[in-house]
C-alpha cells in the first residue's frame, strides 16, 4: 500500500468515473463538476479554508447531468444543486465506511479511530478470504474507509444487491463501538476528498481536526460483478433465514472460502481475526484481549460488557490462546475456534498468499 496525494487519487478516480462533483459543505452547500483532476485540485485549494470537502465516486452520465442542471437552473437560478442519483450511469467504486460511535457533532479520539481501523482491516481480510482483490484504504479524518474498484450498472438489480450487502455487513460489523454505515450506498453519495482536513465540532487536543489520508494497493484491481452478486446472494439468504440457521450458513460459507496456503499459526493475528468475526471487544492488559465467545449463544449466564469472561492471548512465540470461563466452553482452545471458523489461515502473516480475483 502506498500513500498518494490528492491529485493522484483524483487522477485514478477521473480515469474510472469521468466527471466528478467537488462539493464543499459548510453552512451551505457549493458544488462544481469537472473531469480534469488538476482543475478539481485547484478549486479544492480555493475552498480548503472552511467547511468540509467531498466528491462523488461513481460514473456520471455527463449529458444527463448537464440536462438536469440546466432544467433546475431554469426553475430557480439560485438553487444550490448537487448530483442526483439518476444521472449516475454506473458504480465504479464500492465504498465502505466505518465510523466510531461518539458524541454527535464531534471528531474522533485516537482510540476511537484505532477501533474503526481494526474493523476496516477486518472487512478487508474477510473479503480477501473470499478472493476479493485489495481495496484502497483511507483514514477519513474521523473514521476509516475501504474503496473497491468495480464496474456495475446503476440498475435496480445492482441497487438491490448493494442493499443486501450493506445490510449484511452492518449486521456483521456494527456494534456499540464502531458503526458500519449502511447508508453510503446510493449512487451520488459523497465521499471525503482525501488530503483535505475534516472539521467536525471544535478542534481539541482530544478530538482534533485531521487531514484525511488514502493508501492505494500497487495493483488496484476490480472486484468482478459476479463476486458482488455472490456476496449479495449470501447476505440475502442469511437475512431470510432464522438466526440459528443463518449462523450455520455463515459458517458454511466461511468454511467454503478457498484460502490458499497454510498459515503458520504462531503468526496468527488473533485480534484481527476476532475483529473480522465481529467478536473483538477490547484490550484488557499486556497480550490479553476481551472477546465475544463464538459459543456465547450456548452460555447459560450473560457476559459482562468488557468481555472479561472470554479472552484471547496474542501469540508470544507459540500459538495464540483462547479461554472462555463459561462452564459450557470448558476445555475449548484456539483449535476449537479454528475448527469452527475455518478461516484462520487468512489472518496469519506467514505463508498466507491472498488470491486475487480472476
Ligand atoms: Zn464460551
Amino acid at each position: 500500500m502506498r500513500q498518494v496525494a490528492t491529485l493522484e487519487y483524483l487522477e485514478r478516480l477521473a480515469h474510472d468515473a469521468g466527471w466528478i462533483e467537488l462539493c464543499r459543505i459548510d453552512r451551505w452547500v457549493e458544488a462544481c463538476w469537472d473531469d480534469r483532476p488538476e482543475v478539481i485540485v485547484s478549486q479544492a485549494r480555493e475552498w480548503a479554508g472552511r467547511g468540509n470537502l467531498f466528491t462523488t465516486l461513481q460514473h456520471i452520465d455527463h449529458d444527463a447531468l448537464v440536462g438536469y442542471l440546466a432544467e433546475q437552473r431554469q426553475v430557480d437560478p439560485r438553487k444550490r444543486l448537487r448530483t442526483p442519483d439518476h444521472v449516475v450511469k454506473r458504480y465504479c467504486r464500492l465504498f465502505f465506511d466505518f465510523d466510531p460511535v461518539r458524541p454527535t457533532g464531534t471528531g474522533s479520539t485516537a482510540d476511537e479511530l484505532a477501533e474503526a481501523e481494526i474493523r476496516a482491516k477486518g472487512l478487508r481480510d474477510r473479503l480477501l478470504a473470499l478472493d476479493w482483490p485489495l481495496p484502497a484504504m483511507a483514514m477519513s479524518g474521523n473514521g476509516w474507509h475501504l474503496q473497491y474498484r468495480t464496474a456495475l450498472p446503476n440498475t435496480d438489480e445492482t441497487r438491490e444487491q448493494l442493499a443486501a450487502i450493506y445490510a449484511g455487513l452492518h449486521r456483521e460489523f456494527s456494534d456499540d463501538v464502531v458503526e458500519f454505515d449502511r447508508s453510503v450506498r446510493n449512487p451520488a453519495r459523497l465521499c471525503a476528498l482525501y488530503g483535505s482536513t475534516k472539521r467536525k465540532g471544535p478542534n481539541t487536543a482530544d478530538r482534533p481536526h485531521r487531514r484525511s489520508v488514502i493508501w492505494l494497493p500497487s495493483d488496484w484491481r476490480q472486484v468482478h460483478p459476479r463476486q458482488v452478486a455472490g456476496l449479495a446472494e449470501f447476505f440475502a439468504r442469511q437475512s431470510s433465514q432464522t438466526r440459528s440457521d443463518s449462523d450455520r450458513s455463515a459458517q458454511e460459507v466461511r468454511g467454503g472460502a478457498r484460502v490458499s496456503g497454510r498459515g503458520n499459526y504462531a503468526s496468527l493475528d488473533v485480534v484481527r481475526w476476532f475483529a473480522a468475526h465481529d467478536a473483538y471487544v477490547g484490550h484488557l492488559e499486556g497480550h490479553k484481549h476481551g472477546v465475544r465467545c463464538p459459543w456465547s449463544d450456548e452460555h447459560t449466564s450473560p457476559s459482562p460488557r468488557n468481555g472479561s469472561d472470554t479472552i484471547v492471548f496474542e501469540a508470544d512465540g507459540g500459538w495464540p490462546g483462547f479461554h472462555c470461563k463459561h462452564a459450557h466452553c470448558d476445555g475449548r482452545t484456539i483449535r476449537d475456534v479454528m475448527a469452527l471458523w475455518r478461516d484462520a489461515d487468512a489472518f496469519c502473516s506467514e505463508t498466507f498468499h491472498p488470491r486475487r480475483a480472476a
